[in-house]
């Protein structure tokens, strides 16, 4: 089966955070001055973004995968690592965004409209971030959290601007590669191998693409060959042509009777109700009637025998052949003209657009339950919890003990208690397994423990203002060990 070329699956990532620094001042008289490790940089996110001069998915049929920077990890002098740079995919007007499974992320109508596809990982904290009443020069720091990762479909519906319709061999491909090859630059497209064709025209100051809806015969509608796949692609045209073989030899055919089958198929058409864009139903759609093959002595006769048939419908008329190219210009202007007025009576910013949120990500729910693996085990689930874990650098006990305190304040300690775990019984948090001492994970801030002082400095550490008043938030209850010491907005 011909591969589509405007439904393409994009395996993304966006960028992990950097690392936090566990880093201890060096100062000339002072041999180990504070903390002072400074925080990683956010990871970078993934974005589609509406760019009216993109008109196809092309670009991610070569490359499928997509990764934003990775934040930079923190450095010793409090300095904090660079926020890794935002990927921003350029897409076409009217790209829908699906998860795999089919499920509608967002519809994107509108130049500059914009969606955040994959977000970035937050930083670690370094070790100058985590300084607290009790803990004034933690040997630790935070891991940076992974990026978001994720496979989305994107489809393209508006395929084209002008979406030809007729019998197989009518001559639309024919009239695609003669009106498009006009042009020299249309022939770096390369187009002409993918199903559906699609040809890129300048006529005058306008420039549109041209569709070809090879699957749309009768029956199409009730989903009979590719009728309903094609037929999608021209739910967003602004035209429609029907391109009329007047010269076929088949008995039961006429260009009235052909062009009245395909409106019957076009009729039968219901949009999606999901992705309705309210452009209205293709019965809605201008028309244009290409009365093809002229050239053919008989055809032209024929051609000029219906001619009135269809303008007494109200639908302009062209006699064209796509082999000695007569005709051509005239139509090519009449489909700009259709086009322009298009795009005037439906300006992009006053479509409708459907986005639907993401989900929000952190929860403050986790759930404990026994681990059917194991006979006395436990499985932690949650975001927090699973973030933490990553965050965390196991082989540093200081580091372990701040995760241990972390889980405690959020209650899990408590409801693996209700649970029924005992001392000894192994916890599962994400993919890390570890045997379960509450005696010296329970903890917190509020009970001094030995948490908290890296035994490389002396007892009296010099602790910066800036670090004191963090320290003092917290007490406060106004900021707390995960809210960045720096960004003064948390204060
Ligand atoms: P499609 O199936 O609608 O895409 O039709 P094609 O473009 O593939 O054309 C089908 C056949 O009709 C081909 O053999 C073309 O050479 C022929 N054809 C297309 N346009 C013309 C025309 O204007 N005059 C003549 N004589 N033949 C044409
Ligand atoms: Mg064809």
């Amino acid at each position: 089966m011909a591969r589509f070329i405007d439904r393409v699956t994009l395996h993304v990532s966006a960028g992990d955070g950097g690392h936090g620094c566990n880093s201890i001042r060096r100062e000339k008289f002072v041999p180990l001055g504070g903390p002072d490790g400074g925080n990683g940089g956010h990871g970078g996110d993934v974005k589609l973004v509406v760019d009216h001069q993109v008109h196809t998915l092309l670009d991610f049929h070569y490359s499928p995968h997509v990764r934003a920077q990775k934040g930079e990890s923190g450095q010793g002098g409090n300095k904090h690592g660079a926020r890794g740079e935002d990927l921003i995919l350029k897409v076409p007007n009217g790209t829908v965004v699906t998860t795999p499974e089919g499920k509608l992320i967002a519809d994107l109508i509108g130049d500059g409209i914009e969606l955040t596809i994959a977000r970035g990982g937050r930083g670690g904290l370094g070790n100058a971030s985590l300084v607290t009443r009790n803990r004034r020069a933690p040997g630790f720091a935070l891991l940076g959290e992974p990026g978001e990762t994720c496979d989305v479909i994107l489809e393209l519906k508006s395929v084209a601007d002008v979406g030809l319709v007729g019998y197989p061999s009518a001559g639309k491909s024919s009239l695609i590669s003669v009106l498009s090859a006009a042009k020299p630059k249309i022939a770096e497209y390369p187009f002409t191998t993918l199903q559906p064709n699609l040809g890129v025209v300048t006529a005058g100051d306008t420039t549109y693409t041209v569709a070809d809806v090879p699957g749309l015969i009768p029956g199409a509608a009730e989903g009979r060959g590719l009728g309903l796949d094609f037929l999608r692609h021209i739910e967003r045209t602004a035209v429609l042509v029907h391109v009329v073989d007047c010269a076929t030899l088949e008995s039961q055919r006429d260009p009235v009777t052909d062009v009245d089958t395909l409106e019957a198929e076009l009729d039968a058409y219901q949009p999606e109700l999901e992705t309705d864009t309210g452009l209205g139903d293709l019965k809605d759609r201008p028309r244009i009637i290409v009365l093809n093959k002229i050239d053919v002595p008989e055809a032209r006769e024929l051609a000029e025998f219906v001619k009135p048939e269809f303008e007494k419908r109200g639908w302009p008329v062209y006699l064209i052949s796509a082999v000695t190219r007569e005709g051509l210009k005239e139509l090519s202007f009449a489909l700009a003209e259709a086009v322009e007025k298009y795009r005037k009576d439906n300006p992009i910013e006053e479509t409708r657009r459907v986005i639907i949120r993401p989900e929000a990500r952190y929860e403050e729910e986790f759930t404990v339950a026994p681990d059917p693996r194991l006979e006395n085990g436990f499985i932690v689930k949650g975001a927090k919890p699973e973030l933490w874990i990553k965050q965390t650098v196991f082989d540093n006990d200081e580091a372990v003990g701040y995760l241990a305190d972390r889980l405690a304040r959020l209650g899990v300690e408590k409801a693996l208690f209700e649970a029924g775990a005992e001392p000894g019984c192994t916890v599962t948090i994400g993919d890390v397994c570890f045997d379960w001492d509450p005696d010296t994970l329970a903890g917190g801030d509020d009970i001094p423990t030995a948490r908290g002082t890296d035994p490389r400095l002396e007892t009296n550490t010099r602790v910066s203002a800036k670090e004191r008043r963090h320290a003092k938030r917290i007490r406060h209850g106004l900021a707390d060990e995960d809210s960045d010491m720096y960004d003064e907005s948390t204060w």
